[in-house]
């Protein structure tokens, strides 16, 4: 199968492309819309800076070329939710070109997707058909705000990649503070391009388009619906036509909604009332001196300052608040006992109580804190996350936990000694058939020493000492 994404990004901005009408969402509808929103006769548009600027951003983000002259087109059509009769968007010449998207694959892998272009557009008003039995209302509050539509090259090869895709690009927005990533309010919109080949041919297939996937999830449910159907036709000596289609969440199908609309159809024409867009390079300049540090190469400097795993960094730099959470853990530690920590018990701990980092019950700090005893030895790993269990119900410090609890582990080898001869001279018959040949009684010795030590016995210098007894 063969993949290419486009992505509606709303841009972070406090008012519209073209006028100062509000954004914030969820306010009352047609609360924030301005007269240019409205499409009153005789308005101007009025290019807002702090969307161009996210644009730049996030074209430097994607290691793209930003142009300094760009145009906005007008894309005529007509819906009630467009008041105007069109879209201004851009066309021949957008606003960033060619860049590229570094994937992280599971199975620890990495693959680079092209990006086409970005453009700057206006969203369109919404059409609310839940509100009454027989009308259908419209809200403007959304028409104008400003989208940055990035689009892909026909690069990838399965869902697991549209999805990576979806993620990676979402962390990198996050990341610049360009859009918020939130596919369910949808300021993050999906259009899926899909099209079928088979191994070897070099001519790509035709394909459909599925319209406005609101999920990651049901984009790689769409793929997979999508690419069986196509197969199916296929086989049967079929032809797949171009179109739009949508993509069904309740019945988990994508179903025809229109024949592919050509760009003709759409009558582009450069805006009369705007001129071109030109940027100076001082302007440029200084959006890249404030780009923070990218999660690729957060990654690349996590696994070679803290000798983390590839894989364990792509979890820890997905969302800036974990990185941060980890370099704080991580800081004047051993990196990769923090990791473990911060990616397994932590996050672990996090999932089951539905909380996120900011709502965490252990700070970095503390959890930190851990860390340090469980380097300095007072705990075992097992001993560790019982403290742990009790840290995320109290709140207490590791240290005071250790001290209440007596949880401290017993690292003295005559005490050890002491424990492990009990345990032999108690069970004598067990010895004799080990040390006749019956290895797997190791294990045995090992959890009774344990358990008569409450599991407080350091097991590196248990399993030695019992070797030792037990075979010399
Ligand atoms: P449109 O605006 O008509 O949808 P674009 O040129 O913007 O067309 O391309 C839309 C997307 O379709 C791009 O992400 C591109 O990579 C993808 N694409 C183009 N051809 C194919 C194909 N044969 N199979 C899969 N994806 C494709
Ligand atoms: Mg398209």
């Amino acid at each position: 199968m063969v993949i290419g994404l486009e992505v509606h990004a709303q841009v972070i901005s406090n008012s519209k492309l073209f006028s100062g009408a509000d954004t914030t969402f969820g306010a009352e509808p047609n609360s924030q819309v301005s007269l240019v929103d409205a499409a009153f006769p005789g308005m101007l548009p009025v290019i807002n800076g702090k969307c161009v600027e996210q644009a730049v951003r996030t074209g430097l983000g994607l290691k793209a070329q930003i142009n300094m002259v760009s145009v906005f087109d007008r894309k005529n059509y007509f819906y009630a939710d467009l008041p105007a009769g069109y879209q201004i968007s851009q066309f021949t010449q957008p606003i960033v070109g060619k860049g590229e998207i570094l994937l992280d694959l599971a199975d620890g892998s990495g693959c680079t997707v092209g990006i086409t272009r970005l453009h700057l557009e206006q969203d369109a008003g919404k059409s609310m058909h839940d509100q009454s039995p027989t009308e259908t209302y419209v809200d403007l509050n959304r028409a104008g705000v400003a989208l940055m539509e990035i689009v892909s090259e026909p690069d990838m090869r399965s869902g697991e990649e549209a999805g990576a895709y979806l993620k990676k690009l979402r962390a990198i927005l996050r990341y610049l503070g360009t859009c918020d990533g939130n596919m369910e309010e949808g300021s993050m919109r999906c259009d899926v391009n899909l099209s079928m080949r088979r191994v070897g041919d070099t001519k790509l297939g035709t394909r459909c388009e599925i319209k406005n996937v609101n999920s990651i999830r049901f984009v790689q449910q769409a793929i997979d619906y999508e690419s069986v159907r196509q197969v199916e036709i296929l086989e049967d000596g079929g032809v797949i036509k171009q179109e739009t289609r949508l993509w069904d969440t309740t019945k988990g199908e994508t179903r025809s909604m229109r024949s592919k609309e050509e760009a003709h159809d759409y009558r582009y024409f450069p805006d009369p009332d705007l001129l071109p867009l030109k940027l100076e390079a001082a302007f440029v300049e200084a959006i890249k001196k404030t780009l923070p540090e990218l999660p690729d190469d957060k990654k690349a400097r996590f696994i070679k300052d803290y000798g983390l795993t590839p894989y364990d960094a792509s979890v820890l730099v997905a969302e800036r608040a974990s990185a941060d959470f980890f370099e704080k853990v991580a800081k004047g530690r051993d990196g990769k006992l923090a990791a473990n920590w911060v990616t397994g018990e932590f996050f672990g701990a996090l999932n089951k109580q539905g909380k996120t980092i900011e709502t965490s019950p252990v700070s970095a700090d503390a959890l930190g804190g851990l860390v340090d005893l469980i380097a300095d030895q007072t705990l075992s790993n097992r001993l560790a996350k019982e403290v742990f269990e009790a840290m995320l119900e109290s709140g207490k410090p590791a240290a005071q936990i250790v001290e209440e609890k007596g949880l401290r582990q017993v690292t003295d080898t005559g005490a050890i000694e002491k424990a492990i001869d009990a345990i032999l001279a108690a069970n004598a018959d067990k010895v004799a058939e080990y040390r006749g040949g019956k290895d797997k009684l190791f294990a045995f010795f090992i959890g009774q020493v344990m358990k008569s030590t409450g599991g407080k016995a350091n097991p590196a210098m248990l399993n030695e000492l019992l070797k030792k007894k037990l075979n010399g």
